[in-house]
């Protein structure tokens, strides 16, 4: 006999379990299909940056989105760790984007008129935090709420909760295909195994072309390869995540000093090369000097799912059947992965949503533009 759930998400990813630990508070029995390992995908090469305000530009809905994504993290990471005994490691002490030049600070002061929240802090404020930045700064904007977490822990503890609730997760079982049985069923197949579900989620990141073109839809996520590269001192004391001209470097409370990320569109493969490293390593040592000495621990790379505007798409199947899609994260799905949880529970439950949200992340918003 087939087992039958309420609803069955494909994809273990953070956003999948994110999804599951929502309707699995609700009593709702819930199913999550992985392909690979939970959290195998894009999810476990996150440098885990909450990066609201330092990624997005504009005061909108997405913007908005992103702040209430960021707002959840601080009772998430007492619920999870309760519930799940996992540490996500969430750390609050804020970020640095710098400015080495005049024009670079005047660039970085104006997006202080949009969000208030930010201060800017002067060369000697800056290195009396963070001494061992270069001298050669000019200042810096600090983001108190741009915190982070690791995407992994994040991970592991949404589907550890998720399933001391009640869900079901399977790893090694890619879904190849979705069957539409009745009114409201539909059958998920695996080479293993089949499973009758109520609602479907499509929540399988860069992937999800795959259930696209299976379902008729002309969506596109496409892969933007991010590679990144960890190291260790006991000579460097940082405290904030540092950001200057799209790279990074990340002090996680297990000392390691995360530095990321190149951008490779439409390149789909996971090993790291040497000219992407290099990269890294020469743009973040005029801004770190002394990392030239620490100890090199690992590189690793991942792919990141990117829509055509490079904002998520999270909304129903256009002809309201009872699939819905949770996929597109880019650059920021460890950021987002608490709020689209909650907005995916709201849409299956049929609770009242924010129609902003709605709007902004439909999955026909592209189609709609090109058709104009
Ligand atoms: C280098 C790098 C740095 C990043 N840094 C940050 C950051 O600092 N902050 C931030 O917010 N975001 C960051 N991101 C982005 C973030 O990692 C992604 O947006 C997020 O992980 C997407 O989560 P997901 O669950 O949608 O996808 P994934 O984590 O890729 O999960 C999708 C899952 O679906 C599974 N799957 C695929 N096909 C099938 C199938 N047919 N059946 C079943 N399972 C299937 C895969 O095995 C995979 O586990 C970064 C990404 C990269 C690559």
């Amino acid at each position: 006999m087939k087992a039958k759930y309420d609803v069955g998400i494909i994809g273990g990813g953070i956003i999948g379990q994110s999804i599951a630990y929502q309707l699995a508070k609700e009593n709702i029995s819930v199913v999550v299909l992985e392909g690979n390992k939970v959290g195998a995908g894009a999810t476990s090469a996150a440098a885990g940056m909450l990066g609201a305000s330092s990624e997005l530009e504009n005061n909108d809905a997405f913007f908005q989105f992103a702040k209430e994504s960021q707002q959840q993290y601080k009772t998430l990471r007492h619920d999870l760790t309760n519930l799940s005994q996992i540490n996500i490691q969430y750390v609050d002490k804020g970020m640095y984007k710098l400015a080495f030049t005049e024009q670079e600070a005047y660039v970085l002061k104006t997006a202080m008129k949009e969000h208030h929240s930010l201060e800017w802090h002067s060369k000697q404020q800056v290195l009396a935090m963070e001494p061992n930045l270069s001298k050669e700064i000019v200042g810096g904007l600090y983001i108190p709420e741009d915190g982070h977490v690791s995407p992994k822990h994040v991970c592991a503890a949404f589907s550890k909760s998720a399933s001391l609730l009640g869900a079901v997760i399977v790893e090694n079982s890619p879904v190849h295909s979705i069957k539409k049985l009745g009114e409201e069923e539909y059958i998920l197949f695996t080479n293993q195994s089949e499973y009758s579900c109520s609602h479907i989620v499509i929540a399988n990141g860069v992937w999800s072309d795959y259930f696209f073109k299976q379902l008729d839809l002309e969506m596109k996520v496409k892969p933007v390869k991010g590679e990144c590269l960890a190291v260790s001192s006991e000579n460097i004391s940082l405290e904030k995540t540092i950001f200057y001209d799209h790279c990074y470097i990340v002090p996680k409370g297990d000392g390691r000093l995360v530095v990321g990320a190149t951008m490779v569109e439409d390149d789909w493969s996971t090993t790291p090369t040497v000219g992407g490293i290099q990269t890294l390593i020469e743009k973040i040592t005029p801004i770190l000097p002394a990392i030239k000495s620490a100890k090199l621990l690992e590189t690793w790379a991942g792919l990141r799912p990117q829509t055509d505007d490079g904002k998520p798409y999270i909304g129903q199947h256009p002809n309201g059947e009872n699939i819905y899609f949770a996929t597109g994260h880019y650059r920021n799905g460890i950021l987002l992965a608490p709020k689209t949880g909650t907005m995916v529970r709201d849409l299956i439950l049929k609770r009242k949503l924010n129609e902003d949200y709605v709007k902004a992340f439909s999955i026909t918003r592209n189609l709609a533009k090109a058709a104009r």
